[in-house]
């Protein structure tokens, strides 16, 4: 039976509701209905062209679901568990996998160029980045389920899958943020959401909010945030006035545009870690003069998917999440269908609220 799904039919056009017909789950796969799937910033740039995937596609990569159906050989899970899906499975082969660098696994995507699916008008379908939740239900390889801890309810679980893990990485995997320390969180969408609270989590002393948008300080103290400054030219010198003229201990970038990244890294102390989370596009050029590189002795990293192993990490994330320490409905801001996603992108374009989560 034919289910409905937001398909992208090529690079910049709009997306299509439509029906799709999923194939039964082959050996190694398993069909999941979706419960919840986040817009995340990253669907916006598949459909713009930003970042690519192979198209006709079904984007969304956060979600969160109930097994249907497994395929042969498939035995961690069974129909009935809920699941949170994982959008970039490892390998376990590549030279990354073997250093423990899972998110940064050579084949990871390498789902992303099957046909999985095709409409009912017989178009053939690809995966957008492997896990395609934009959808009322998909069919995944088994390595992109992990079981919904125990006490996570299975909506807000959706946001493990992307925003939360990203975010949550940024600042304990890549900054890896000690008790005491300062930290500036640049963008409050869904990742920088989580950023603040594992920020928060992580015992920083005082954790700065930057956004373009006034409107978002509520939500970003509600995340944790001590202090909230509203992005300008003077954005760096008013976060060292936060920090006794210094600079953060930590800055974390999760919008992906040049000037942001230079503005993070100039609002860190002398040996001040910044770690970009955000994905810019190729035009975004960021320039260094070696002079500086040499004095101030800072950190530039990038981050990929929080360079978390969502198998280890999704525990230790659910109990925070028991404990009261880590909360995902604070990080939505708007309940939708599958229409609504176009304007939960617009809203993103517009830099307008959290996490748009659609709920099916
Ligand atoms: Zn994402
Ligand atoms: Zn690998």
């Amino acid at each position: 039976m034919a289910v409905r799904a937001a398909v992208l039919p090529a690079v910049g056009s709009p997306l299509e509701i439509t029906g799709i017909d999923l194939p039964d789950p082959g050996p190694g796969q398993v069909r999941v209905r979706l419960a919840a799937a986040g817009v995340c910033h990253s669907d916006l740039s598949l459909s713009d062209g930003t970042m690519r995937v192979p198209v006709p596609a079904v984007l969304g990569h956060e979600g969160a679901g109930t097994v249907l159906a497994v395929g042969e050989g498939v035995t961690h899970v069974a129909p009935g568990d809920g699941v949170v899906l994982n959008w970039a499975p490892s390998c376990g082969n590549c030279h990354a996998c073997s250093l423990g660098e899972v998110w940064l696994c050579a084949n990871a995507l390498g789902g992303a160029a099957d046909v999985y699916a095709r409409t009912t008008g017989g178009t053939d379908l690809h995966p957008g980045l492997n896990v395609a939740t934009f959808a009322e239900e998909t069919v995944v390889a088994a390595a992109c389920v992990l079981p919904v801890p125990d006490g996570v309810p299975l909506t807000d679980a959706a946001l493990l899958g992307c925003a939360v893990l990203t975010g949550y990485g940024a600042v304990h995997h890549s900054a890896r943020v000690r008790p005491g320390e300062t930290v500036a969180v640049f963008g409050v969408g869904g990742v920088g959401l989580a950023a603040l609270q594992a920020a928060r989590i992580a015992g920083a002393s005082k954790i700065v909010a930057v956004d373009v948008s006034a409107e978002k300080e509520e939500l970003a103290r509600t995340a944790g945030a001590t202090d909230y400054v509203v992005a300008s030219d003077t954005t760096a010198r008013e976060i060292r006035g936060l920090t006794g003229k210094q600079g953060v201990d930590v800055a974390v970038e999760c919008v992906g545009r040049a000037v942001t990244i230079r503005t993070a890294w100039d609002s860190t102390r002398r040996g001040g870690r910044t770690t970009v989370v955000g994905i810019g596009g190729k035009d975004q050029q960021v320039t260094f003069n070696a002079l500086e590189i040499f004095h101030w002795g800072r950190t530039l990293s990038g981050c990929v998917y929080g360079n978390c192993d969502p198998a280890a990490d999704l525990p230790v994330l659910a109990e925070h999440i028991r404990a009261g320490r880590l909360d995902l409905s604070a990080m939505v801001t708007e309940r939708i269908s599958l229409e609504g996603i176009p304007a939960a992108f617009e809203n993103m374009l517009a830099g307008k609220g959290g996490r748009a989560l659609v709920v099916f």
